[in-house]
């Protein structure tokens, strides 16, 4: 059983995302806003957060923000507005999955299993494939850079995977957009660029003065490995 906290506003909908997600086999603490999610995370730890976007005291990003400098969160966004400008935003923050009002339930519980199934602490390092300075290890879905964990999001370590699955291979935005944000229709090509941007900062925190990252201007990009 996980421990999901759950920050939303409106009653309504967060009635039947705690139901749904009790009937998964979860348990759910609901807070309505931010003063009250601090107040949980004081004294409970929980495996996954669901934050609203627009509440009443904080947006739902900045709350991230300040709960996760506590401790590592994976985190779902529910969003009323589904911008693209939102989207980038939210996944800068490292958030794990993006959910757009209305959404069914069923839809919500199925993300949640993966966000959890992903983030679960026993997944250990399974076999990982070695390519130069990189490690995959697939079944984790986890990346080592000069022997560092990578801290990645969703979208950052399914474009760092698809790179690494060819490396020296340029692959188009498009071609990286099928691989990587295959659920996520409506993503443009500025979604490839602001991932590469910041799966760039993080390896450049590894490796400083490094680039493995190499931009094909007009045509896509590429990455070394050694
Ligand atoms: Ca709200």
């Amino acid at each position: 059983m996980s421990a999901i906290l759950l920050v939303e506003d409106e009653i309504a909908i967060a009635e039947t995302v705690v139901y749904a997600l009790q009937a998964d086999g979860h348990a759910v603490r609901h807070c309505l806003d931010g003063q009250q999610a601090r107040a949980a995370v004081v004294d409970a730890v929980f495996d996954l957060a669901i934050f609203d976007i627009g509440l009443p005291d904080i947006s739902g990003f900045a709350l991230c923000g300040e709960l996760r400098r506590r401790a590592p969160l994976p985190v779902i966004f529910l969003t009323a507005q589904a911008a693209e400008s939102e989207r980038v935003l939210g996944f800068d923050l490292g958030a794990d999955d993006y959910i757009a009002k209305p959404f069914s339930l069923r839809e919500l519980v199925a993300r949640v299993r993966v966000v959890l199934r992903r983030g679960a602490p026993d997944a250990a390092m399974g076999e990982a494939k070695r390519s130069g300075a990189f490690e995959h290890d697939g079944a984790g879905r986890r990346i080592r850079y000069h022997g560092r964990a990578l801290d990645l999001t969703r979208y950052e370590y399914g474009l760092l995977a698809a790179l690494l699955a060819r490396p020296g291979a340029v692959l188009s935005r498009m071609q990286l957009m099928e691989r990587v944000w295959e659920d996520a229709p409506g993503s443009g090509d500025r979604t490839v660029d602001t991932h590469v941007k910041t799966l760039r900062g993080k390896l450049r925190a590894v490796v400083s003065g490094g680039d493995p990252l190499r931009t094909h201007r007009g045509i896509g990009y590429s990455l070394d490995i050694d």
